[in-house]
């Protein structure tokens, strides 16, 4: 099936907010393993080598999510899922190369971060067996959505450069190759890569948008549809 439970390591020093996830979490048939300092998560992670990291920023001591996210990504791939409170986090998150896979804003429903969770671990275990296999080219960009890989083809003859996206930045990338010439709206675009149950707001859209742009530079013709929202053409 690919979504099994598994170990969850959960980073979160409010009590409260630990036990609602944590319950959860197990309801859904996952093993929780809950700590309330950076450095605690580190350890965790090294010991239970866990599914996927539940990771707050805000963290007591010398050590906040953002370090822990990075210590933990210098040794391991297993999927991180931040935990913000602010606007300015939200910013580092998506806009940084922490390595996160997914964040959920506070306040968040249990219900949505159960979901995320499934989605994660659902996303980490593989693609499934009916992943396309498609490469859409964009001229100078290659979207390959079988290897979930963006290149940027060289000069005549030169080999295409992969460009390291984010998970989120891909599926971006991805949804707007697939309708490639269609303007979309930033709440379209919030749909249909983020999905439905997703509570952020449209400027989520416009981050990811940004680092594409940055990413992909001038090879990607990625337009701004003034009073709609975006066209990649
Ligand atoms: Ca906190």
């Amino acid at each position: 099936m690919g979504s099994e439970p598994g170990t969850i390591v959960v980073v979160e020093d409010d009590p409260n907010i630990a036990d609602l996830i944590d319950m959860y979490l197990r309801r859904d048939g996952h093993r929780v393993i809950s700590v309330d300092r950076g450095q605690a998560g580190l350890d965790a992670v090294e010991r239970e080598r866990p599914r996927l990291v539940i990771l707050d920023i805000g963290l007591p001591g010398d050590m906040d999510g953002f370090e822990v996210c990075r210590r933990i990504r210098a040794s391991s791939r297993v999927p991180v899922l931040m935990l913000t409170a602010r606007d300015e986090e939200i910013d580092r998150v998506v806009g940084f190369e922490l390595g996160a896979d997914d964040y959920v804003t506070k306040p968040f429903s249990p219900r949505e971060l159960a979901a995320r969770v499934k989605a994660i671990i659902r996303r980490a275990d593989g693609p499934p067996a009916t992943t396309e296999a498609t490469v859409v080219d964009l001229g100078a960009v290659e979207v390959d959505l079988g290897r979930r890989e963006a290149r940027i083809s060289g000069a005549s003859g030169a080999e295409a450069q992969v460009v390291a996206l984010a998970t989120r930045e891909f599926d971006l990338l991805a949804y707007l190759a697939r309708n490639r010439g269609l303007a979309l709206s930033r709440q379209q675009l919030l749909d249909g890569v983020w999905g439905h149950g997703w509570y952020g707001d449209e400027r989520t859209v416009d981050v990811h948008v940004g680092q594409l742009r940055k990413k992909l530079g001038p090879a990607l013709d990625l337009r701004t549809v003034w009073g709609v929202g975006y066209r990649l053409d």
